[in-house]
C-alpha cells in the first residue's frame, strides 16, 4: 500500500531526491504489518541508517517518525484499530 506519511520521492526529514530508501516505520516483527498499512516512508541513506542522525541509530528520531505516523492514521482509524495493529501506542 501506498505511504500514508508521504507519497513524495524526497527524504522526509531533508527532502533531498538522492540516495533513497524506503523505510517501514514499524520494522522488526512489525514490517509486514507497515507494508500492508502503508506505514512506509522514503528515507536518504544517512537519515535511514548510515549515521547517529538516522531513524536506526537515533531512537528520539525513530520515535518521532512512529508518532508521527500513528497521528497520521488516526486521522482515519481510532487508537484501539492502531493498537490492534501494532501492539502498543506511542502517543
Ligand atoms: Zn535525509
Ligand atoms: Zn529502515
Amino acid at each position: 500500500m501506498k505511504s500514508i506519511v508521504s507519497n513524495n520521492e524526497e527524504c522526509f526529514f531533508c527532502k533531498t531526491t538522492r540516495n533513497l530508501h524506503l523505510h517501514h516505520i514499524y520494522f522488526g516483527p512489525n514490517r509486514k504489518i507497515s507494508d500492508k498499512n502503508g506505514f512506509t516512508v522514503y528515507l536518504c541513506a544517512y537519515h535511514h541508517n548510515m549515521s547517529n542522525d538516522s531513524v536506526h541509530s537515533n531512537r528520539k528520531l525513530d520515535l518521532n517518525l512512529k508518532k508521527y505516523c500513528q497521528i497520521r492514521y488516526e486521522r482515519k482509524h481510532t487508537r484501539e484499530d492502531f493498537i490492534q495493529l501494532i501492539g502498543k501506542s506511542y502517543l
